[in-house]
């Protein structure tokens, strides 16, 4: 299941959840302060990527590493 990050729009706080590609924001609440619609932050996502990459760039100039 994908990790999401959210900010609340109302306080501003961050915080992660795990949820289903099918389901929306809508039902989700800030835990500080019960707002509902956090936004999503797609950072998490962009990092994950990146992280994929560098693997695959590590993987080819040091291949014994990954043996
Ligand atoms: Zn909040």
């Amino acid at each position: 299941m994908p990790l999401y990050d959210y900010e609340c729009v109302k306080c501003s706080h961050v915080f992660e959840v795990y949820h289903k590609m099918n389901e929306g924001n809508e039902t989700l609440t800030c835990p500080k302060c019960k707002a509902k619609n956090p936004k999503r932050l797609v950072s998490q996502v962009k990092t994950h990527a990146w992280s994929q990459f560098l693997d695959k760039m590590e993987k080819k100039i040091n291949p014994h590493k990954f043996k």
